[in-house]
Formats: C-alpha cells, sequence, structure tokens
C-alpha cells in the first residue's frame, strides 16, 4: 500500500515585482525530501510504502511563471502516474500560491492528481494558517490540516496531523467529507496572532473538536491579502466523517471568527515610517526594534527600499543604528574590493560612507546565499545584501560580520518580529510603511477578491 509524499511552496504576492526562478527554490527528490519532511516514520510504523517524489520550497515573492510552475508541478505528476496504484497522497503546501495564466497552483496540482490516482485514494494536505482557500479543494482533496500558530511554530505538528489523518482515512476506509466556509473578511495579517484573544481561544476550540471521533481535522484560515485572487479571504475548512458534521462545525466556526473581525489590532506600537523612526530615536529603552512592514521580505517584497535609512540618515543620531538586510546587488558589487576601514561614496544616497565590514547571507533554509557588505554613515550602519534575505535571528547579524549587541535601534524588513530575535528587543515599533507587503488592506486597490469584503465594506454577515 503506497504513499505518495511531496512538498511545493511559495507564498505569493501579486504586488511584488520578483518572481521566484528555479534557483529560488529548495530542492530534494526521492528519499532527500525527508531531511525537510517529517512524515515518513508515520507512514513506515503504519505499514505503508513511502514513495518520495519531491520538496520544492521558496520563500514568499511574486506570482510563480507558468514555465517554472510547471517544472516542478510535472515532476510530481510523474511520480503520481509512475504509482498511480497509491491509496494515499501527502503534499505539504503553503496555500497561496498564485501561478501566472493558471491560478492556485495547489488546485491545478490537484486537479491533474485527481484524473490520475483511483478514486478510492485519499489525499491529505498540510497547509499554512495564511493559505487562501479555493472553493473547489473539497473536490480534489480529502484532508486538509492547517498550522494552528501564527507567528508559526507548528509546522511538524501539522504534518503529523495530516499525516495521522490520512492513515485514519484509509484503515478506516471513510473518506471524510471536506466542507469549506468562506468568511468574508481580510485583516492585516500581522494584527493575527494566535498566542493573543480573540485567535487563542478559536484555535483551542478547533483542537478540542479534533478530538473528537467524526472529526478529522478542523481549521481557521485567515488568508493572505497580498494576492488579488478571488479565493483571497479567511475561511473555515472542517473534514469530517458525515457532511452535516463538516457542515455545522465550518459553519459554527466561521461565525465565531466573523465575529471577532473587529477585535484585531496590533498588539505592539504601529505607526508611520516618520513616527517610528523619531520614536525610535528618543526612546530610552536599551534596544529599540523597527520593522519595515511594507517591504517585509519574508512576505514576499524585495527589500530594496532605503526610506527608513534615510529617515534615520537625515535625522543625525547619536544612537548606533542598523538597518539590516537592504537588496541591492550594485552596492555589494561596486565595493566589494574595498577594504574595510575604506572610505567611499554611496552615489544611491548622496553619502560618504565607510566600509565596515564583509559577510555573508542566508537563505531560507538557513544555508549561505550570497555576500553582504555593512557600510557606515557616522553612527548609522546599513546592511546591504546581493540577494533577497531575511534578517530573522542573532545569526543573520553574524554570518554579515555584524554585533547585533552593539546597536540601540535595529531596522529589519518584517512584519512582526520573528521569536528567534525577540530576547534582543526591549522595545519594537512596526513601521506602517508602503511597499509590496503593505498592511494596510485600504491600500492595495485589490480588484479581483469577492465583495462584500471587510473593511473595504461594512456589512452583516452569517455563515
Ligand atoms: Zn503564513
Amino acid at each position: 500500500m503506497k504513499i505518495i509524499c511531496a512538498s511545493f511552496q511559495c507564498e505569493s504576492n501579486s504586488r511584488a515585482k520578483t518572481h521566484p526562478q528555479k534557483h529560488d527554490f529548495e530542492y530534494f527528490r526521492g528519499e532527500d525530501i525527508f531531511k525537510k519532511l517529517v512524515v515518513k516514520e508515520v507512514f513506515t510504523e503504519a505499514g505503508f510504502e513511502v514513495i518520495p517524489s519531491i520538496y520544492s520550497v521558496a520563500l514568499p515573492a511574486g506570482t510563480v511563471e507558468k514555465d517554472i510552475y510547471l517544472y516542478y508541478a510535472e515532476q510530481i505528476l510523474q511520480t503520481v502516474k509512475d504509482n498511480s496504484d497509491a491509496c494515499g497522497v501527502y503534499i505539504f503546501f503553503h496555500g497561496s500560491m498564485e501561478v501566472d495564466e493558471i491560478g492556485s497552483g495547489e488546485l491545478y496540482l490537484l486537479k491533474e492528481i485527481k484524473k490520475i490516482v483511483s478514486e478510492k485514494c485519499v489525499i491529505s494536505l498540510t497547509m499554512d494558517a495564511h493559505a487562501n482557500i479555493t472553493d473547489e479543494l473539497c473536490d480534489y482533496a480529502d484532508i486538509v490540516c492547517g498550522f494552528k500558530t501564527v507567528p508559526h511554530t507548528d509546522q511538524a505538528e501539522s504534518e503529523l496531523r495530516a499525516a495521522n489523518c490520512l492513515i485514519k482515512a484509509i484503515k478506516s476506509g471513510i473518506k471524510p467529507f471536506m466542507y469549506i466556509q468562506r468568511v468574508p473578511f481580510l485583516l492585516k495579517n500581522d494584527t493575527l496572532l494566535t498566542r493573543e484573544e480573540p485567535l487563542k481561544t478559536l484555535i483551542e476550540e478547533t483542537m478540542e473538536l479534533e478530538n473528537r471521533n467524526d472529526i478529522y481535522s478542523a481549521n481557521l484560515f485567515l488568508g493572505h491579502c497580498w494576492i488579488d485572487a478571488p479565493n483571497t479571504s479567511a475561511s473555515t475548512v472542517v473534514c469530517a466523517t458525515d457532511k452535516k458534521t463538516a457542515q455545522k462545525v465550518a459553519k459554527s466556526l466561521a461565525n465565531k471568527l466573523w465575529a471577532t473581525r473587529k477585535l484585531y489590532k496590533f498588539k505592539i506600537e504601529a505607526e508611520s515610517p516618520e513616527k517610528s523612526v523619531d520614536m525610535a530615536i528618543n526612546g530610552s529603552e536599551n534596544r529599540i526594534f523597527v520593522t519595515d512592514s511594507g517591504d517585509n521580505t519574508t512576505a514576499g517584497a524585495e527589500g530594496q527600499c532605503t526610506d527608513i535609512l534615510k529617515l534615520f540618515l537625515e535625522r543625525d543620531t547619536a544612537k548606533r543604528v542598523c538597518v539590516a538586510g537592504i537588496t541591492n546587488q550594485e552596492i555589494v558589487e561596486k565595493f566589494w574590493n574595498k577594504k574595510d576601514g575604506e572610505s567611499i561614496f554611496v552615489k544611491e544616497l548622496s553619502k560618504n560612507a565607510i566600509v565596515k565590514s564583509h559577510g555573508n547571507i542566508l537563505g531560507w533554509g538557513k544555508e549561505l546565499i550570497g555576500r553582504s557588505l555593512c557600510l557606515s554613515f557616522g553612527n548609522i550602519d546599513a546592511i546591504f545584501t546581493e540577494k533577497r534575505s531575511a534578517f530573522i535571528e542573532k545569526r543573520n547579524f553574524d554570518e554579515a560580520n555584524t554585533d547585533l549587541l552593539s546597536y540601540k535601534v535595529v531596522v529589519v524588513k518584517l512584519g512582526y518580529l520573528f521569536q528567534e530575535l525577540k530576547p534582543f528587543a526591549d522595545r519594537e515599533i512596526f513601521a506602517l510603511s508602503d511597499g509590496a507587503s503593505c498592511v494596510e488592506i485600504e491600500k492595495l486597490n485589490l480588484t479581483k477578491i469577492i465583495r462584500p469584503m471587510y473593511p473595504l465594506d461594512e456589512f452583516e454577515w452569517e455563515a
């Protein structure tokens, strides 16, 4: 009895200009995919033969070009064709992959898989809590288990839940019924945190529901506002042994989720870039982090914007400031051969600077992917990177040969700070900057989403 395993993920951002290329995908095939996926043991222990396909995962970016998408999708389809007698398929998706000329990358692949496998084959998925679920997903998959944490810390648990549900469905011979309830709201992703109320209680409820014998999985998907597509919104998805239960529970969760729509607020200070910079300069805390949320590389933005750096340069501060992770291949290339301590002129900023340190940058999988150059403009240091990267932990600063602990103000291109940086932050300020990952829904000019949609429209709704 075979179970096919694969993963194909890239969170798309319609506003981002850079489309992911092949080299942007961390890629494994065959047995090596289990360096990344944790499901092999559960399937093997349950007596199944595990058939690995590919693992292909990229950092959030612009929409995926059709030929890049098909290059990977066809490899998964080939594994399915070679093993069309499989009794199960397990795929770890993000759930918000938008493909040029195709639409939802997840849906297309599932449709193609469904044409190949037998009617009895059970398809189980793991998805990110920010997945934009398409209404047709229930026609092509049987089980979905979404992350229950934002920021995400339960990827492995979510994989195992989906794997165990798949085993249960195959062994019991009962194909789950999936019910999807769209919830017409689209909120600032960074205000939705599962360790805070009201989401905390709602997530706990989904976990209790999953203890029931008749429910495989109960999920809240919060949606992802940076894709302009008809499936962009929150949703609830319940997989149960019968249609009535799945529908009833999904609707009940949807109504509860809808009822909370006005309660999501930033848990940290969120201000305009100008005000954020002033607050950081004037704050008395030992170390203040400012997040440049509109240019958040973990949400698909390019990380090229120097607006916040310029705001600091305009204000002559005595504090030691570091602006980390500005994507600029030209600057790194142009000054790479200069020695540390040498003076240079940075045309892009019309400023003199001193080369402070040469270093490396880390990719999504924490591997070294390129070079970084730290330039000092008086008290203000800026780390330029030749490729897009995300400064999410102290190691990013270490690899760039900069001392995180020496700074009083640190700017990173994120929304909320990653957990790994929190111990170094005595205060966090969320700068509401513009850009590909701008969190202000009203500014996104979404034209393809369904309407009415809260908060763009004010209306009554019930599932
Ligand atoms: Zn997510």
